[in-house]
Parts: C-alpha cells; sequence; structure tokens
C-alpha cells in the first residue's frame, strides 16, 4: 500500500464543518466570525512518549487526547486537527486501530481531521489542533491572583504508578494495574471543563508534567507562589484500602506524576459557587487544594499543619 492509499483509506472522510478537508495541498476552514483560534501541537515519539509495542487504538486516542487537553486548558472549543505520521513500515493492522482510536475520539469531541503529512521514519506522530474561543476569555497561565484558591479536577498520580510499575518499583494487584494503565494510556481531556470555566477560572494548565511542575507554570507566569494542603490533594483512582500507594512514592505519583492530563486552576474565592457549578456542567470532579501566595515556589502543609517549600521533586524536562 502506497502513501496516498494509505491516507485515503485511513484518514480521509467527506468533510463535516471543514470547507475542504484531505486531499488537497491545503485544508480550507471558515472560522466562526468574532471568534479567536486556538492552536497547539504536541509531538510523541515511539521510546520517549510511548512504547512501541502499546495498544494502537490506545495510542491513536491519546495522540488526540494530549492535544485536546491543550485546548481544555485554554478554554477553547475544540474544531479541526492536522495529523502528521512518520511510520517505520505499512502495517494495515496497526493504522486500522490507531485511526480507530483517534477518530472515535475525534468525533467525541466534534474536532475534524483536515489534513496532515505521512513519511516513512522512526515512529513518531504529531497532532496539531484547532480550536476556538471567544477574544479575550482564554484561560492564560498568567492569570492567578494573591488570595485565589487553586484546584485541580479528577485524580493525581494513576499515570506514574502504570510507569513505576512497568519499570518493575512498584507491584500493585491486577486491578490497581489495569485501572492505571487505562489512566496513562487513554487520558480523557477535561474539554468540558475547560469550556465551563471560561470567566470563572483566572488561570488554568494542563497536567502533563505533574502537578507540581504545571502549577509551577502558573506560578511563574502569574508571578505568585501557593501553598497547598497534601491532605486535599486527591491521590489516584487506582489505588485503594486494600493496596494504598506505598508512603515513599506518595509524593512522586501525586506530585510529580506526568500524564494526567488533568486541569489546574486558579479562581478568586468569589467563584467557588461558580466554580462547583462548572465542575456539575461538565461531571468533572474539581479538588479545591490550595491558595494563591505572594512568595515564590510551592508550600505544602502537612497533616500537622506545618508549611514546608517544596523543592527536591522537579517535574519531568525531556532536556534537564
Ligand atoms: P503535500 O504533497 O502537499 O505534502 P501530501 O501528498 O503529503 O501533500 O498529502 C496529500 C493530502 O493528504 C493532503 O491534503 C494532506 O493534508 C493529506 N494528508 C497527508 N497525510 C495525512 C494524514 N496522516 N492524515 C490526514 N491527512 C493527511
Ligand atoms: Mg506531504
Amino acid at each position: 500500500m502506497g502513501e496516498f492509499d494509505l491516507i485515503r483509506r485511513f484518514f480521509t472522510r467527506p468533510p463535516r464543518q471543514a470547507v475542504l478537508g484531505v486531499g488537497d495541498d491545503c485544508a480550507l476552514w471558515a472560522p466562526t466570525p468574532g471568534m479567536q483560534l486556538a492552536l497547539s501541537a504536541d509531538l510523541l515519539v515511539a521510546g520517549r512518549h510511548f512504547l512501541p509495542d502499546v495498544d494502537p487504538e490506545a495510542l491513536g486516542h491519546k495522540t488526540l487526547a494530549v492535544n485536546l487537553s491543550d485546548l481544555a486548558a485554554c478554554g477553547a472549543q475544540p474544531r479541526a486537527f492536522l495529523l502528521s505520521l512518520a511510520l517505520p513500515e505499512v502495517n494495515e493492522d496497526w493504522l486500522a486501530g490507531f485511526a480507530r482510536g483517534l477518530l472515535a475520539l475525534a468525533d467525541a469531541h466534534g474536532c475534524e481531521l483536515v489534513g496532515g503529512d505521512t513519511t516513512r521514519g522512526p515512529l513518531t506522530l504529531n497532532v496539531t489542533v484547532m480550536g476556538e474561543v471567544p477574544p479575550g476569555q482564554a484561560l492564560l497561565r498568567s492569570g492567578a491572583q494573591v488570595g485565589d484558591d487553586v484546584y485541580v479536577s479528577g485524580h493525581l498520580g494513576d499515570a506514574r504508578l502504570w510507569l513505576e510499575a512497568w519499570r518493575g518499583q512498584l507491584a500493585p494487584p491486577p486491578a490497581v494495574l489495569a485501572q492505571a494503565r487505562a489512566r496513562m494510556e487513554r487520558p480523557t481531556p477535561r474539554v468540558a471543563l475547560g469550556l465551563a470555566l471560561r470567566q470563572v477560572a483566572s488561570s488554568a494548565a494542563d497536567l502533563s508534567d505533574g502537578l507540581l511542575g504545571d502549577l509551577g507554570h502558573i506560578l511563574k507566569a502569574s508571578g505568585v507562589g501557593a501553598e497547598l494542603d497534601e491532605a486535599a490533594l486527591p491521590a489516584l483512582m487506582a489505588t485503594h484500602a486494600a493496596w494504598p500507594l506505598p508512603e515513599a512514592w506518595w509524593r512522586t505519583c501525586v506530585l510529580a506524576g506526568g500524564d494526567d492530563y488533568e486541569l489546574v486552576f486558579t479562581a478568586a474565592p468569589a467563584q467557588r459557587v461558580a466554580v462547583q457549578h462548572a465542575s456539575a456542567q461538565a461531571q468533572t470532579p474539581v479538588h479545591r487544594i490550595g491558595r494563591i501566595g505572594g512568595e515564590p515556589g510551592v508550600r505544602l502543609r502537612n497533616a500537622q499543619g506545618d508549611l514546608r517549600l517544596v523543592q527536591d521533586l522537579a517535574s519531568f524536562d525531556h532536556f534537564a
């Protein structure tokens, strides 16, 4: 199967909202009048971001999910995306699974595949996504104010638990492992929550690199610090009373575990009811985990009420 057959068979569908989809030199899209475009790209490299033998359907899902998560963090409505692939070979079963996972998530969010590029090479996946947001309403990292509450959606650390189990560092029972693996391989982008938080949250970011690192981006961009209550952090959903996360790993997974694709955001205390309303509307749990303070850095309040500056748990940095 050649390049063009491959594109036609797996990645070409009749345009829905696009003026022109896959097949010409460019796709054409008519933006909704008055809206701003939100644009983002993510690159996934085999062996670095995923294991080459991961289930292709899950990989298709995740390739788009991590991009939708960026739109969610901006409060943007997903509209369309481009898909660029480097493939070592044409494996039709693999491509069919990948396309199934990718397009199912795309359809669930009304986000249309309109073009891309395909070449031979070491397995590498790129999505460039386009969303829309009313002018002035995008959620930015730079908007956190002293006195704001800090929130996080969903649960923290499940994906890291799976990674550590895969590395042989932890040995959870099969049911815990399966749930952690699902969180790593099939993250849920919090798109509905991001949309509901427009004009409610003062800042937001998605959790790709871990809470401390991604909240750190908000703090840096906003020129503020934060105090978090350890007891308020929504720890892993996969673990349970019969297999709690070993104490020594708790902070690593919950504070610095990457790949959760939850949202961390801030909002003024006057918005507490509005935040709960957004959570209910989006059917996504949110947890108030602390507040913004003036001093730089993240301070963690333990169960005894002691505040400590967190310095040791850096988030993942590809070049560190
Ligand atoms: P060009 O020669 O301009 O680079 P290509 O021959 O690479 O165009 O691609 C032909 C058409 O197929 C274009 O419309 C392009 O956007 C689309 N396309 C290529 N690869 C993909 C892909 N992986 N998914 C979706 N569309 C693709
Ligand atoms: Mg091309």
